[in-house]
């Protein structure tokens, strides 16, 4: 028996995500027989109200799941809900009547609130005995401000429960293809030869979004793309990429090895950050046709913001694998096109036999598609048909969705499931998230003396110019900057 805890149960992630992942868990038989949900929050609703709510969220953003209106119905008889503030010890006591004491069953409590009731949530659970036993908790980011406050949460989170109880979630680790990339690096033998310095020219990592701050105006203004997008998804997607091969798969042994890359990040002093960052933010433009408005007019967003929308920064690893190879990051929210990538290119060929204008000579490169759809191509050259030698590029092309036709999994079930089950190799550990930020910090410090330094780019564009000269300079470009030909 199984009981999942949802603090936050009537907000915007848990309306959009989780709940839409728990329902497809049931629906797909994942979840154990006897297993309860409780929603929680200080609204004042009856067991009913909320199955009602669970019900919307279920069927407005769970269409792709399906499941028969008697499924539905059957994960509704396992829902109730439990009205809690958190900043009240005496509201915790309901729960506690409603969850098991038996401390060798199951309880995962799901912290999808701000990050300033994480503490009270967590010291309240602890008083009431709840977090004995068989008891995890999964934190959502924000995780911290900056290295201080993450030191602070960690800490107090700690002082209520052991590390090994604590899943901090980063959903990009739950991407079908995050976790196709340890298949892919440590079940080949000939990749690892070619994944470091010898080969590698440069590495790029661009996560793009095509919204802009929807709803949450408010709460992105305060947090920035470095804090919202850099710390978290892409220096994860960093640590993976970079990782040397860990003793064995326990979560441990892949969380050891990817803290030491994000240890070896050298960190920026104040010119640094001013040669190898560039920030953003978008003024109004049109993206896919349609006129949108800039940042600064978005609803819950003060008109004279510096706040950052867009980040490129040209990072490197100081350890014997990567000395000398640029990782580029980039992320940005109103840009050209919504896309995840991971591009490994490789270097050049010492020497070409074939003339100009045979063809493009870019080199190789492996490009790894996390979204919109998942993808792994291998660029190679390839002789055109016909007469002569004309050179083309052609993509050795693994598509996952014709590959295999097993179930797809939406990395907030799968999170969940792997937090059900007590699997903490894609949750984020303490040190790993210190060391995040420690690299963090200084760019952060750097912007804020910086004033001047803040770009405008049109929404709908790739960012600002001074993106492209980041790596022209190097000469290298982002992928769509390529011309063929
Ligand atoms: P939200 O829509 O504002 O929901 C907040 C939830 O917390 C509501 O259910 C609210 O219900 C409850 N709550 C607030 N104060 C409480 C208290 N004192 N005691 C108990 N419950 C309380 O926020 P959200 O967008 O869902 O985000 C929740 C967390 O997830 C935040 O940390 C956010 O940064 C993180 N996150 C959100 C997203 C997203 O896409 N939304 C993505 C990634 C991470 P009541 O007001 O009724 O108490």
């Amino acid at each position: 028996m199984t009981t999942f805890v949802l603090f936050g149960g009537t907000g915007d992630l848990a309306k959009r995500k989780i709940i839409p992942a728990l329902y497809s868990a049931f629906v797909n038989g994942r979840l154990d027989a006897e297993f309860t949900f409780i929603g929680a929050a200080r609204e004042a609703l009856s067991d009913e109200e909320f199955r009602l709510r669970v019900a919307n969220s279920i069927d407005t953003y769970a269409a792709k799941v399906g499941g028969s209106k008697e499924q539905v119905a059957a994960f509704l008889a396992l829902t109730g809900y439990s009205k809690i503030d958190a900043k009240i010890p005496e509201d915790f006591d309901a729960l506690k009547a409603r969850v098991s004491t038996d401390t060798s069953k199951a309880k995962l409590f799901y912290l999808a609130v701000g990050p300033d009731i994480f503490i009270p949530v967590v010291e309240q659970l602890s008083k009431h005995g709840l977090v004995e036993g068989n008891a995890r908790v999964v934190v959502e980011k924000p995780l911290g401000r900056d290295a201080k406050s993450a030191k602070e949460i960690n800490s107090a989170l700690r002082s209520y429960l052991n590390e090994n109880q604590i899943y901090r979630i980063d959903h990009y680790l739950g991407k079908e293809m995050v976790q196709n990339l340890f298949a892919l690096r440590f079940a080949n033998s000939f990749l690892e030869p070619l994944w470091n310095r010898k080969w590698v020219q440069d590495v790029q990592i661009s996560i793009s979004e095509q919204v802009g701050v929807e709803t949450r105006g408010d709460f992105y203004d305060k947090t920035g793309a470095l804090r919202d997008m850099v710390q978290n998804h892409l220096l994860q997607l960093v640590s993976i990429v970079a990782m040397e091969p860990p003793v064995n798969a326990n979560p441990d042994a892949i969380r050891d090895e990817k803290v030491k890359v994000l240890r070896a990040l050298r960190k920026f002093n104040a010119d640094d950050v001013s040669k190898k960052t560039v920030r953003g933010q978008y003024r109004a433009g049109a993206v896919d046709g349609k006129p949108v408005i800039g940042y600064q007019n978005e609803a819950g967003v003060p008109s004279a913001t510096r706040t950052e929308t867009f980040v490129a920064i040209k990072a490197e690893i100081d350890n014997w694998r990567w000395a000398g190879v640029p990782f580029y990051l980039r992320t940005g929210k109103r840009m050209a096109s919504r896309c995840a990538e991971i591009t490994i290119n490789f270097k050049p060929i010492p020497y070409s036999i074939f003339g100009k204008g045979q063809g493009p000579l870019r080199s190789n490169r492996l490009v790894i598609t996390l979204q919109p759809e998942e993808s792994v191509q291998l660029f190679m050259k390839a002789k055109e048909p016909g007469e002569g030698i004309r050179l083309s590029d052609v993509a050795l092309n693994l598509d996952f969705a014709e590959a295999s036709s097993s179930r797809r999994v939406e990395s907030y079930e799968r999170l969940l499931l792997d937090a059900l089950h007590g699997d903490l190799t894609l949750f984020v550990r303490d040190d790993e998230l210190g060391a995040a930020w420690e690299w963090i910090d200084p760019i952060m410090h750097a912007w804020s003396n910086d004033a001047e330094g803040l770009k405008s780019y049109i929404a709908g564009s790739w960012g600002p110019a001074a993106a492209s000269y980041l790596l022209a300079q190097h000469g290298a470009a982002w992928g769509e900057e390529y011309v063929e030909g």
